[in-house]
């Protein structure tokens, strides 16, 4: 396959790879479910090493139990942990839960902040994190999330040499249209899942498969 060579080719093919994406993800969005900002930020953190469906299965009871950023504040980790038991790593995740509902009601009235330096100070939180919340529940776009299946899918498009996340992201956010970083993000965790998964990718209905050059295509 011809490799882009030129600025030229090399943004025509981001733009191939974004309507392509489009065409099989167009509806991408969060699958954590969530009422508000507060309550997805908990369950981002929660989803760190878990099926989004295993969180969304813990989330309603917890939010009825726990209705407010103050009730999480209040409440010891240890009784937390037991409560977020099924999502795993529960000890460290009941931690960081309680210490960013106790930056959130002290240090910012009760309100998930709206920049990422400002959530990149709350425990737990770190830039996949605040992407998905500032994105997400806000609509801000303020980088992309890179998760396991955005790493894995921007190496295998080129898009990225790297393997640290957040020099992956830098590398994103300098080819990636800032209009599209949300639903990018979205999109290629949904690809992730759907086709390009990270054993045996199913390439043959992928529509970026006359953009893709990575070594473990599969024929
Ligand atoms: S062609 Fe295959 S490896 Fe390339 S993006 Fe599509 S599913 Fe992934």
């Amino acid at each position: 396959m011809k490799r882009p060579k030129t600025a030229a080719e090399r943004k025509a093919r981001i733009d191939g790879i974004l309507t392509g994406l489009d065409h099989m993800y167009p509806d991408a969005t969060c699958a954590l479910l969530h009422r508000n900002p507060w309550e997805l930020l908990v369950a981002t953190i929660l989803s760190a090493q878990c099926t989004d469906k295993r969180v969304n299965e813990v989330t309603p009871g917890l939010f009825a139990k726990y209705p407010t950023p103050q009730d999480f504040a209040a409440v010891k980790p240890e009784v937390l942990a037991a409560d977020i038991r099924s999502t795993g790593f529960f000890n460290n995740k009941a931690k960081s839960i309680v210490g960013a509902a106790q930056r959130v009601v002290n240090e910012f009235g009760g309100q998930v902040p709206k920049t990422i330096e400002e959530m990149l100070t709350i425990p737990g939180a770190a830039r996949k994190t605040a992407n998905v919340v500032l994105g997400t529940a806000y609509g801000i776009a303020s980088g992309v999330v890179v998760d396991t299946h955005v790493s894995r899918i921007s190496q295998r498009l080129d898009l990225t040499r790297n393997t640290d996340p957040v020099k992956i992201e830098q590398d994103l956010v300098k080819i990636i249209p800032k209009e599209r970083w949300i639903l990018f993000s979205h999109q290629l965790i949904l690809h992730g899942r759907a086709l390009c998964t990270a054993r045996s990718p199913q390439c043959e209905p992928c529509e970026l498969n006359p953009l893709c050059y990575a070594k473990d295509k599969q024929a």
